[in-house]
């Protein structure tokens, strides 16, 4: 079986390191066969939370590099161009005029920041009682985002809790924790056709955590009658391109899930796992 990944960065991204074709190709080292980028665009500033009505201006720049690297890679890896688009229910016309972009084959709805907060990556953790009210506040915005048509797979669930674990304070985004707001969510991305990602970046070493969002909310999206699930490792160097899949897959399997999703031109197609 060959992996998937739907979730990777390149250069297009301020954060980075590598071109297209060089993170293409440590992937395909790794058993990777089918990958799309999904570069960030960010409705907000990262390290303020302000808003960015310019995220998308390297769009020219993403389609050459996208183009170049089809053209050069191996013809036994499939290549997509994707986004991962960050707070789209921070701007929702701004997010779907994006979404609506011809050459995209997938969209990622991320949220990386609150609504004039910087990311979570870059906060600062005063203790258990004001993680505990972001995190009140992330859920909120998850089930905002859940009802706004500008992505099709919700990345990463429960993405602070990885930051404010290393910022010292204790938070658990779980379906023991917020279980009812989980399931809003969950609920909504199916009424709406849309999946969630397995993010295995917390595979790489040093150890992050797991996978993202936690096994319990994975069974729960299936309970549900949730389908539509992508694999992503969220590499953004070749370090780290390929790392974690496979855990990724094998948890599914595990989990009773039968077929991973990719996208061509925004539609789902399911590969047996
Ligand atoms: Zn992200
Ligand atoms: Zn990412």
């Amino acid at each position: 079986m060959h992996l998937t990944d739907y979730h990777i960065h390149s250069t297009c991204s301020d954060d980075g390191h590598n071109t297209m074709l060089e993170m293409a190709l440590a992937s395909r080292e790794k058993g990777v066969r089918q990958l799309c980028f999904t570069d960030h665009c960010d409705i907000d500033f990262f390290m303020t939370g302000e808003p960015n009505q310019d995220c998308f201006s390297n769009r020219c720049e993403m389609l050459k590099m996208y183009r170049e690297t089809v053209a050069a890679a191996p013809d036994d890896i499939k290549i997509f161009l994707g986004l991962e688009l960050g707070e789209g229910n921070h701007n929702p016309e701004q997010a779907k005029r994006i979404a609506d972009s011809e050459e995209l084959d997938f969209i990622l709805g991320s949220i990386h920041n609150l609504k004039g907060k910087p990311d979570f990556y870059n906060t600062k953790y005063r203790g258990d009682e004001y993680s505990q009210s972001l995190v009140e506040n992330y859920m909120d915005e998850l089930i905002e985002l859940s009802e706004i048509d500008c992505f099709d797979v919700m990345a990463h669930i429960g993405y602070p809790s990885r930051y404010i674990r290393i910022g010292g304070a204790r938070v658990e985004i779980s379906t023991r924790t917020y279980g009812e707001k989980l399931k809003a969510v969950l609920k909504n991305l199916i009424e709406r056709g849309k999946g969630i990602e397995i993010n295995c970046s917390g595979f790489r070493t040093p150890p992050g955590g797991g996978p993202l969002p936690t096994s319990d909310v994975l069974r729960l999206y299936k309970e549900l009658g949730g389908e539509i699930i992508t694999v992503g490792s969220d590499a953004h160097r070749v370090d780290n391109a390929g790392i974690g899949l496979a855990e990724g897959f094998d948890i599914l399997r595990d989990l009773g899930y039968k077929y991973v999703t990719v996208f061509e031109k925004r539609k789902p197609k399911f590969v047996k796992i």
